[in-house]
């Protein structure tokens, strides 16, 4: 591991200079950040830990939805009353993701910002552009059977790790985002980018900004699910995760809203499959509109239908 040196800010103002110094990166619960160092893949020169700057609590707002402090664990947010009352496919997101010690310690701002799980990228002696712009995609034409199939690029056709992310899009989260005298929110959906040519630039937050929070909308009506299918029961990343809100109306199933882990770099939400057909393969084709797949990636398309169909079935 590369020297660095530490700094641990008292005020989200002070993190946000110290934040801004050359080579300086921002660690919460270090969750990913540390393995990232370990394996050569990020050398900060400067860590500025931000654990104490408050940030670490979990309100109502006036419109009637949530406020989630950038530090919140993931484990605590997934436990709070409310998210489980009025959330639940939130906190089924969260214990379907990691292991309970990881939820423990990872906050969600670190979540929002987990870097993709593909193998060429965590393997320093591989062609990867998004650890190393311009240098090829080790992915295209390698082996692995968990690259995307919806949104990828000839640079890049990794997938976006996290379970969280998938439920917060559902659920039309918000953002925010703090630095030098500015504020801004910016929704779930523009967050995080798909790679195109510029598989190194991972989300829309800006040098110089802090993530604040999260905001959740008020509540929604109807049943909420998050299933996951992976390569084994526990700890490990989506094949394909699926966060789902449906209603019932006049004795038929309608899905409200419905995104995807596990297709694409960022979470996969079509709105055009919501509030529309209630065959699940009629919205899985509107869901996979575009998509791509290889001989290893194949089996995720039949997937999508099938949690759909699955999980459309318990809603009462
Ligand atoms: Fe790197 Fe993306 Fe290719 Fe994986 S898929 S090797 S992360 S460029």
């Amino acid at each position: 591991m590369k020297p660095f040196s530490y700094e641990r800010p008292a005020t989200p103002a002070e993190a946000i200079e110290a934040a801004a110094r050359p080579g300086a990166r921002i660690i919460a619960g270090g969750t990913n950040l540390l393995d990232l160092m370990k394996l050569g893949i990020e050398g900060p020169a400067h860590i500025v830990d931000i654990n104490r700057i408050g940030l670490d609590r979990i309100e109502d707002t006036p419109e009637g939805g949530l406020r989630i402090g950038a530090l919140v664990r993931n484990a605590d947010l997934a436990a709070h009353p409310r998210v489980r009352q009025h959330y639940p496919v939130l906190t089924r997101a969260l214990v379907s993701g990691a292991s309970g010690q990881l939820r423990n310690k990872a906050s969600v701002s670190g979540n929002l910002m987990q870097r993709t799980r593909c193998p060429y990228f965590y393997n320093t002696d591989m062609a990867c552009n998004k650890r190393r712009p311009g240098s090829g995609c080790s992915a295209i034409g390698g082996v692995g059977h968990n690259f995307a199939v919806l949104g990828a690029s000839d640079a890049c056709i990794a997938t976006h790790p996290s379970d969280m992310c998938v439920a917060l899009r559902a659920l039309d989260a918000v953002v925010e985002i703090e630095s030098a005298g500015a504020k801004r929110s910016i929704a779930i959906a523009d967050f995080h980018l798909l790679p195109g040519d510029t598989p190194h630039l991972e989300t829309a937050l800006q040098p110089g900004e802090l993530i604040t929070g999260i905001v959740l909308p008020s509540p929604l009506a109807g049943t909420q699910i998050y299933r996951k299918v992976r390569d084994r029961a526990s700890y490990a990343f989506a094949n394909v995760s699926m966060a789902l809100v449906a209603t019932v109306e006049h004795g038929e199933v309608v899905v409200e809203r419905l995104a995807f882990g596990g297709l694409a770099l960022k979470p996969w939400r079509v709105e055009a499959a919501e509030r529309g057909p209630r065959d699940p393969d009629a919205i899985a084709d509107i869901v996979l509109a575009g998509a791509k797949s290889c001989t290893e990636t194949a089996y995720k398309l039949p997937l999508v239908s099938r949690m759909l169909a699955a999980a459309l079935e318990t809603v009462q």
